[in-house]
């Protein structure tokens, strides 16, 4: 599986990040799961869930959201209903800013053909206005599973923004990927050996999204299994 990859709505992430060219790049790497987890954004996850609907690919619902505190939280939810519902309550503490696609890209909308359907006008590049431990609580509430993501990095991860890894809070997985560029102490070790981990490629390119390295044991390929996993 490969649980963190950006589409086009990204404005970091390639144009060619559509929905079906993510499905067919992850059944060409053989993936069993992936997820699309555009910042602070939903709009490319069900057209994504749509277009592999006949296909071996399970498209789990999720996110990548930038917290108050400019950290990186994922959150994947059981069914797109519990995602929409979650992104309902969040994205009014987006900061109403508008997008300079000049400058930061464009954020694409499609349909579950790839067509263009409109452009996210909002600055999703923006942190949403609620606290790490706010988020981490409401994703809980909708049946999500908070993970924080690439925690070793030397930029929006919890370590780099919050300065700690926050205790005291259901967060049972923690995600690693490649982009390691922290300097790795005996304590953040330790700290980290109470939590499972998943490894991501967080592609913001077609040829980014992992192989087939990466795996965790379910009884089944559903996402409800998965986001059971993840916080348990
Ligand atoms: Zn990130
Ligand atoms: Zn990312």
């Amino acid at each position: 599986m490969d649980l963190h990859i950006h589409s086009a709505l990204s404005p970091c992430a390639d144009d060619e990040m559509t929905p079906n060219n993510i499905i067919n790049m992850a059944m060409l790497k053989k993936l069993d799961m992936i997820a699309i987890t555009d910042h602070n954004a939903i709009e490319n996850v069900l057209p994504a869930i749509k277009a592999s609907s006949n296909k071996p690919l399970v498209i789990v619902p999720g996110i990548e959201i930038t917290t108050q505190e400019e950290a990186h939280l994922l959150a994947y939810f059981p069914t797109y209903e519990a995602l929409d519902l979650f992104y309902h309550e969040i994205k009014v503490y987006l900061p109403e800013r508008k997008n300079r696609p000049d400058i930061f890209g464009q954020q694409h909308i499609f349909d579950a053909n790839d067509h263009l359907i409109g452009e996210d006008e909002r600055l999703l590049m923006n942190a949403i206005q609620l606290s790490f431990d706010r988020l981490v609580a409401l994703i809980i509430q909708y049946q999500g599973a908070p993970v924080p993501a690439h925690v070793l990095r030397d930029s929006f991860s919890v370590y780099s923004q919050l300065g700690y890894f926050p205790e005291g809070l259901p967060i049972k997985t923690i995600e690693l990927n490649d982009k390691h560029s922290m300097a790795v102490s005996e304590k953040i070790k330790k700290e980290l050996a109470f939590f499972k981990h998943i490894y991501s490629s967080d592609a913001h390119y077609l040829a980014d999204i992992l192989e087939r390295v990466f795996f965790i044991d379910l009884i089944d390929q559903s996402t409800s299994n998965l986001v059971s996993w993840l916080s348990s």
